[in-house]
């Protein structure tokens, strides 16, 4: 069986297209600039790279070049699009609607149109991707898989927001979390490195990347987590703020004259990592900063740390210990004086990083950094978000 799974951007479309007998990857691939000047479709296929330079006015071009260059003679990897079984769409938000992967039919896609002003920022372009493939591929099972999913088993002490109850009745405002399709897929693969069931662990996966959370999973299940009613929530990232009181948002729109919008389009893409360190979102750019004696930088970095740490130690107190902490995604991978910072002072819950193998390279398999007196262990996992969309959409189907 092969899965096509898309992850539909406002101006990009990723895809990857899964052999689900072995779960290899048979080819993926980026589009670019969709709808600006310039539009790229990059693909990787038979161990080569196809680059497409055309213009892409919609995400229908989009998905057209990207089901040509899947069946051409030259980069192509399968006779016709009849050889595709399925597709996995990401999803982001799903509000309390959807609280499990979800058949694409008319009717859900209706109810995710009524839900788009959830994710502003994500959910139309999902809805784009998902109807341009349809158009594309009519007769082909389609399945949306939710980054909130994993989040559902959340007690509703930890999901609720303390305002008023009728509100939350009335428009279900309340904590989501993101990055579940990550979240599940890595605290798995603790579990199946460490030959435990995931039933007897209790680990804190830390995605970390350009966007963040932190997520405490009990037994297999994610009983909270950093990320709230959007993926503003949390600790600070790459351009998000995270968490901060309301009253500072309101006293700064004031003062510069924002209504909401423009005051949250403010904290989503100003602030963070950018906004305080005034260099870049990029983690490697602030690593060079800050090894260069930029004192931003490394003030920036060192609230991102101090903020990851802080959630570490609420939810070993949520689950009354720790058995394993999961660092993932591009900087949770690839960033070893934030993991060290994270691990740093962690003996009350007997928590200790093997700093010389912490500084080793990814070599994108699984790494074990725990220190040899360590009671916790300390993992470093690829996440794969795309194979868990693959499997959820088999799964569905
Ligand atoms: P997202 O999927 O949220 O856009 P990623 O998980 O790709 O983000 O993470 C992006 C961040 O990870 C960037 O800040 C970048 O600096 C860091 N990063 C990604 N790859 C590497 C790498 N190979 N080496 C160092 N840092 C990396």
């Amino acid at each position: 069986m092969k899965v096509l799974v898309i992850n539909s951007g406002s101006s990009s479309l990723k895809y990857q297209l899964i052999d689900m007998e072995t779960e290899s990857v048979i080819a993926k691939g980026n589009c670019e600039r969709i709808g600006i000047e310039g539009s790229k479709l990059t693909h990787k296929a038979k161990g080569q790279e196809f680059v497409v330079e055309q213009p892409m006015p919609t995400h229908n071009v989009a998905v057209s070049l990207v089901l040509n260059a899947l069946t051409d003679k030259v980069s192509g990897v399968i006779s016709s699009m009849q050889d595709i079984d399925a597709v996995g769409h990401r999803a982001v938000a799903s509000g309390e609607v959807f609280k499990k992967p979800t058949l694409v039919t008319d009717e859900t896609l209706a109810k995710m149109e009524e839900i788009q002003d959830l994710a502003p920022l994500h959910n139309p372009p999902a809805i784009v991707g998902v109807k341009a493939c349809k158009e594309a591929m009519p007769n082909t099972p389609m399945a949306l898989v939710f980054d909130t999913s994993f989040h559902f088993t959340m007690p509703d002490y930890a999901y609720m927001y303390a305002i008023a109850y009728e509100d939350y009745e009335k428009y279900k405002i309340r904590r989501y979390g993101f990055h579940g399709t990550s979240h599940k897929f890595v605290s798995q693969e603790a579990a199946k490195y460490l030959g435990k069931k995931p039933e007897e662990l209790k680990i804190v996966t830390c995605h970390l990347g350009n966007g963040s959370s932190i997520t405490a999973v009990d037994g297999g299940k994610s009983i909270d987590t950093s990320m709230g009613f959007t993926p503003l929530a949390g600790v600070p990232m790459g351009t998000r703020s995270g968490d901060l009181d309301y009253a500072a948002a309101e006293y700064l729109a004031k003062k510069e004259g924002m209504d909401v919008s423009e005051a949250l389009n403010y904290l989503n893409k100003k602030c963070g990592m950018a906004g305080v360190s005034g260099v870049s979102s990029d983690f490697r750019d602030l690593t060079a900063a800050r090894d260069q004696g930029n004192k931003r930088a490394a003030l920036a970095l060192d609230m991102f740390s101090y903020a990851c740490k802080k959630y570490v130690g609420a939810y070993a107190a949520a689950m009354n210990g720790v058995d394993c902490i999961v660092f993932t995604a591009g900087v949770g991978e690839n960033t070893p004086c934030v993991r060290q910072a994270i691990c740093e002072n962690m003996q009350y819950i007997g928590l200790e990083i093997d700093a010389e193998k912490n500084l080793e390279k990814n070599n994108g398999a699984i790494r074990d950094i725990t220190g040899k007196n360590s009671k916790v262990k300390v993992l470093i996992i690829p996440t794969n978000e795309e194979l868990v969309i693959a499997r959820e959409t088999v799964e569905l189907l």
